[in-house]
């Protein structure tokens, strides 16, 4: 028989195929008989043992592999022994070279799929997963952020805090949770911690106490997007009391049209919705009120100038209403329980924003697609340690020479996953 499994030490002698996997049955190629190797003796046969072993896929079909194995014994001191085969992975019964292709895929492909092509149980496929994700967490590591983004993001069950790199728009890390008790010893023994020079976040306060003691060169600027969501939120609110005025028929419609008319910016309507928001604004006076406060406090952020945008801050809330627009009382009052780090983005490299923007609704969707059935840890592993969105594309990405950290290992230093990558990957499918 042709020797297809072409696998040291062993000869198949036989196949058979049924629907559901192929069977090779294979021998151990035997040469002499050995010596014991407590005394030394010649042993002799005592019998054969056969076990099942998973290998490598043929004809898009599982291969177990029955392997048929003498067994030996020394009759002076009654030990007993079996040729061993350097190419089992006796702990996962499958050959090491199956254990390899799955540790190659397992972070791209689901579990279950991977079960089906191999013919491993899940857990088998699970537990060879944790052992690469144990051995990316010693030797993989990414370049500390100079400019670093600090979100949350709803994930199996939880909020988890993720860490990205803002100025190339790469994920840095992924933590359990956003509390201090976790925050803190990161942010700790985060290598190169003084290189990070900002940190642009929401207004979740334990972030800036965890990492303000233990950064040492970086200036908080909280992020325009979570801010002007405020005024967003405050403008639908007028809307919605509306709302409540009218029938049921009229709030259907109401909803539809008027919502995205008064929450676009103006520059961004055509000409057939200006006239229509003209509409909205002469029949319901209340509404065009907030409208006009919701789209001045977005001109506070067009202001290039920084003396100029608190001038036009103050102006802003000095024209607000006494007892009405509470939405935008409670905006005023979060700007001013934030001043420093609201105005900081004056300050900040202009990129910021942006970047963080893209970096959050990408991770949204990405959170999405891949969060059902998934533990945190695996998650965590598949966004971080993705292959695909690992690859030094071209362009924006340096390439740094690899380094020998103090244990001696090898350590590649990169980015981190690019995230519009993995937001591809996790819109053609792949990342689930
Ligand atoms: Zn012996």
């Amino acid at each position: 028989m042709l020797d297809l499994l072409n696998l040291p030490g062993v000869k198949p002698v036989d196949l058979h195929s049924s629907s559901r996997a192929i069977t090779i049955i294979a021998e151990v190629v035997e040469g002499e008989l050995p010596h014991c190797p407590d005394c030394a003796r010649l042993l002799y046969r005592h019998g054969r043992r056969t076990n099942i072993f998973a290998d490598t896929p043929m004809q898009m079909q599982p291969v177990r592999l029955e392997i048929s194995r003498p067994r030996y014994r020394c009759d002076a001191c009654g030990k007993t022994s079996t040729p061993e085969l350097t190419f089992l992975d006796e702990r996962r019964r499958a050959t090491k070279r199956l254990v390899d292709a799955i540790r190659q895929r397992c972070l791209g492909m689901t579990f279950h799929s991977l079960a089906e092509q191999t013919g491993l149980a899940v857990n088998t496929i699970k537990n060879i997963a944790h052992d690469l994700i144990e051995e990316m967490e010693e030797t993989v590591r990414y370049e500390t952020p100079v400019i670093m983004g600090i979100d949350e993001v709803n994930l199996a069950g939880a909020y988890r805090c993720v860490i990205t790199n803002l100025a190339t728009n790469n994920v840095f890390d992924m933590l359990e949770f956003r509390t201090q008790d976790h925050l803190k010893p990161y942010f700790k023994n985060m290598p190169d911690r003084e290189k990070v020079e900002w940190v642009c976040t929401d207004m979740w306060r334990p972030f800036k106490r965890s990492f303000s003691e233990y950064l040492p060169n970086a200036r908080l600027v909280i992020d325009k997007f979570h801010v002007l969501k405020m005024a967003s939120e405050a403008l639908d609110e007028e809307r919605k009391k509306y709302q409540s005025t009218l029938t049921k028929n009229e709030r259907v419609q109401v909803k539809k049209s008027i919502r995205w008319l008064t929450l676009k910016r103006p520059s961004s309507l055509s000409q057939a919705e200006r006239n229509a928001l003209e509409v909205v604004r002469e029949t319901i006076p209340s509404l065009a009120q907030a409208y006009d406060f919701k789209e001045a406090f977005f001109r506070i952020y067009d202001d290039p100038d920084k003396v100029s945008a608190m001038r036009a801050f103050e102006a802003w809330e000095n024209t607000l209403p006494e007892k009405e627009l509470d939405r935008f009382h409670s905006l005023a009052k979060t700007v001013h329980n934030h001043y420093e780090d609201i105005f900081a983005y004056w300050d900040s490299p202009s990129q910021i924003t942006n970047a963080y923007t893209e970096c959050l609704n990408g991770l949204i969707k990405i959170a999405n697609r891949i969060g059902r059935g998934y533990s945190y840890e695996i998650i965590r592993a598949k966004t971080l340690y993705a292959k695909h969105a690992r690859k030094v594309g071209s362009g924006v990405r340096l390439a740094i020479p690899p380094t020998t950290s103090a244990k001696g290992i090898n350590e590649t230093v990169e980015y981190g996953p690019h995230i519009p990558t993995l937001i591809e990957i996790a819109e053609a499918g792949g990342l689930d």
